[in-house]
């Protein structure tokens, strides 16, 4: 569907993405549309090695479902909040209740505490966390609310979390701007709270477990359509304000609306999917099938939960599924390292006294957090320009966070020196991969790479 640009779509994607660049302040690019290869971002003046070439704000993004006991983090930017000794506590506090919950426990007794519950999600104890020790409840919990400080974390400051205005309990935030920009841009409509603009919460709540049961790629999937309501209504009103003589109609207000979403766009979900490895391909069909079932599921809860007459062209199965798609084609991981790493590197980079001194606090809780003591904060989001950039096995930039970098913004980098009217490529996949696999990872994103190393590769074989 995609295949042939039309020249007024050209011009308005032309028109977009210029206002985008502008916004972000990252005049050295442009994103250039190609009827071969489609899009792709181009340097309009060089970049140095290590030079900043792009930081992409997340248009729409999620944490994983199973990372929330991991990290506390701002439902919207996406950087830590509370303060070291809570992200510690919680972490622990959540580890604590997976073990007592199965590790230990006889089996006989009942099987259905074997997960315990957070927001709703089931959250699986880890099969190796007996081997860890485990903090008594209350120390884990003076250290959750605030009572225990440990050593030098006021050199780690992260800012105090602000909970949802709507009452749901389950969004927090890093400052007020934040929590208004999420509640304007798509939380208004998904908040499960008492002041939620959904038309039935219960319904909205059936929606979210189902997606947690599930694949949590739908909860992107209703942010994306909520942010386009959302600008609906507004660019409407907006309209009704200026009292426009020849008013749009309300088809085009909503495709303007949409815009954001639509430029994303590949193809269908359960038609782009990659086979599960599990799966035969004689079970192809019925896979595929399956997986459309499953997004059908979720729209029908979806639409009791948020359905608006005038945007009724947002809830068809196929814009739903390509929606999806989108998130499943392009590079959209979400990841903002965490703050507890650089704490415990710091605590072990000290002099020799004060490190032993600290490390007499500190090593309980480090033994009692295992290998997972730093998992970072990881999701999927879509970033518009940097979804833009086309594949390369020996790419000219990077998505690289650097030290100043804690949200969740995609940070590019030039790798080398880009000159100018250079197209930016990025690596898709671990390019230091053997030539076949590569091309099987790369497969998967719709395409077979021919970049200069692809190229020389596969004459060599
Ligand atoms: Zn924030
Ligand atoms: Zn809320
Ligand atoms: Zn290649």
């Amino acid at each position: 569907m995609d295949s042939v640009c039309k020249t007024d779509e050209k011009i308005a994607a032309d028109e977009y993405f210029n206002k985008l660049i502008t916004s972000r302040r990252c005049n050295g690019i442009e994103v250039k549309l190609n009827e071969t290869i489609g899009k792709g971002v181009y340097a309009n003046s060089e970049f140095q090695e290590d030079e900043l070439i792009l930081k992409d704000q997340i248009l729409v993004g999620i944490q994983h479902s199973s990372n929330k006991v991991d990290c506390l983090v701002c439902s919207f930017c996406f950087r830590f909040v509370g303060s070291i000794e809570k992200q510690i506590g919680r972490k622990l506090y959540f580890k604590n209740l997976g073990v007592s919950g199965c590790c230990d426990g006889d089996s006989s007794e009942s099987g259905e505490d074997e997960c315990v519950k957070y927001n709703g999600n089931e959250v699986q104890c880890g099969g190796s966390s007996s081997s860890h020790n485990t903090l008594p409840e209350g120390v884990v919990s003076s250290l959750m609310n605030g009572e225990t400080a440990l050593p030098y974390t006021d050199m780690f400051p992260l800012p105090s979390p602000i909970s949802c205005h709507g009452g749901c309990q389950e969004a927090f935030y890093c400052s007020e701007s934040c929590a208004e920009a999420d509640w304007e841009s798509s939380h208004s409509l998904l908040c499960t709270g008492e002041r939620s603009e959904s038309i039935s919460r219960e319904a909205l709540g059936e929606f979210i477990k189902h997606a947690n049961d599930t694949n949590d790629i739908f909860l992107l999937a209703a942010k994306a359509i909520a942010f386009t309501i959302l600008r609906y209504r507004k660019m409407k009103a907006e309209h009704v304000d200026k009292k426009a003589k020849q008013s749009e109609p309300k088809q085009l207000l909503l495709l303007e609306a949409w815009k954001p979403v639509s430029i994303g766009y590949k193809r269908r979900w359960w038609d782009c999917i990659a086979l599960p490895d599990d799966v035969d391909l004689s079970d192809e069909g019925a896979f595929r099938m399956q997986i459309k079932n499953l997004a059908c599921t979720s729209l029908e809860l979806l639409k009791t939960a948020i359905f608006d007459k005038e945007c009724e062209a947002l809830f068809s199965l196929e814009i739903y599924g390509n929606i999806i798609g989108m998130f499943e084609l392009n590079n959209l991981d979400l990841v903002v390292a965490s703050p507890v790493e650089d704490y415990f590197l710091y605590i072990d980079d000290l002099p020799d006294t004060e490190k032993e001194e600290a490390e007499e606090i500190t090593r309980p809780f480090l033994d009692a957090l295992g290998d997972e003591y730093s998992d970072c904060c990881q999701g999927t989001a879509f970033f518009p320009l940097q979804s833009c950039m086309n594949h390369s096995c020996c790419p000219n930039a990077k998505a690289f966070k650097r030290e100043e970098d804690k949200d969740g913004q995609a940070v590019i980098i030039a790798l080398r020196c880009i000159s100018e009217k250079e197209e930016v490529t990025i690596s898709y996949i671990d390019e230091e991969l053997p030539y076949k696999e590569r091309q099987a990872l790369l497969a998967d994103y719709g395409f077979s790479c021919k970049c200069s190393k692809c190229l020389e590769d596969s004459s060599s074989v």
